[in-house]
């Protein structure tokens, strides 16, 4: 039988010539996941031999990963803002940067008691979900039109027990009879919407052009077409005074921008990620 460390060893050399980016930290974190022990464990025990059983499942893993499919997928996790998630090919893998549009909408909303949130394209509802965990005497909707990924946040409301404070609704955008009853309902609404310009699509890494949903990546030629959409139908959905919040490529601040400023909204910033990049853009209807 294997040790842990042999494991551990042979995973990251299967990734390693798969070129992984991190193959050594996906094939300690798909150990992780299959042995059920932590890195405190691991190193107190690196001579322990394993099941045979956990040998095979590994490596299998280890394979699937070689073959360039997310982490997440193999996991069937992702953890966002703390919380995890459940994530497989129907919705896109939550990222980190997209913790940035959260931290905003919470600083946002300290203010707004009661507040209620609309998060346009939820997917997985990671947006949605932790904010309602971060806010108790938050609610919230979450749209999407794909109902594929409605069916996975919707296993993620259950998960977190958020079925009372949280709606899941089918819609194109602003386009269904949900929005009809809804003007001036919301105190922000945030989104992290598709944004790669169509063309890019295939220059992305294989994890994300193959395995993240097209439709959630697809911004359409010139990538800005759903920041139009919110731009423009926002301001009618939002309480006066209301925020608007969006995740954005990191190319596309200035156009964002822009667009809520044209579309009435004030206080119009650009924020960075961790990285220094562009990653969201926040406003404000007049009160
Ligand atoms: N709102 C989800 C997320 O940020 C899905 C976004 C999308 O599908 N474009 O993870």
């Amino acid at each position: 039988m294997k040790t842990l460390e042999m494991l551990l060893r042979e995973g990251t050399e299967i990734l390693e010539t798969a070129e992984i980016g991190e193959a050594r930290l996906d094939a300690w974190l798909l150990l992780e996941y299959i042995t059920g022990k932590n890195r405190a464990y691991y190193y107190a025990h690196m001579d322990q031999e394993t099941e045979e059983g956990q040998e095979k499942a590994y490596l299998k893993l280890c394979r699937k990963r070689a073959e360039h499919i997310p982490l997440q997928h193999l996991t069937g996790t992702a953890c966002f803002m703390g919380y995890d998630f459940f994530v497989d090919e129907r919705v896109l893998v939550p990222r980190q940067d997209t913790e940035i549009l959260v931290e905003e909408a919470l600083n946002l909303l300290k203010k707004t008691e009661k507040p209620r949130i609309l998060d346009m394209c939820t997917g997985s509802g990671c947006i949605l979900l932790s904010l309602l965990l971060e806010r108790e005497d938050a609610l919230g909707t979450g749209a999407d039109l794909s109902e594929k990924a409605l069916s996975v946040a919707e296993k993620n409301r259950e998960t977190h027990h958020l079925e009372t404070r949280a709606e899941l609704i089918k819609s194109d955008m602003f386009q269904s009879g949900y929005f009809e009853g809804k003007k001036e309902s919301f105190d922000i609404i945030v989104s992290n919407p598709p944004y790669i310009p169509t063309e890019e699509i295939e220059k992305l890494q294989a994890e994300v052009r193959f395995h993240d949903p097209f439709m959630a990546l697809d911004g359409k030629e010139d990538g800005l077409y759903f920041y139009r959409i919110i731009a423009k139908n926002a301001g009618e959905y939002l309480k006066p005074g209301g925020f608007l919040a969006c995740e954005i490529g990191c190319d596309q601040g200035e156009d964002v921008k822009k667009m809520f400023e044209s579309c009435g909204f004030s206080d119009v910033k650009v924020i960075k990620d961790l990285a220094g990049l562009d990653r969201v853009v926040s406003g404000k209807l007049p009160d």
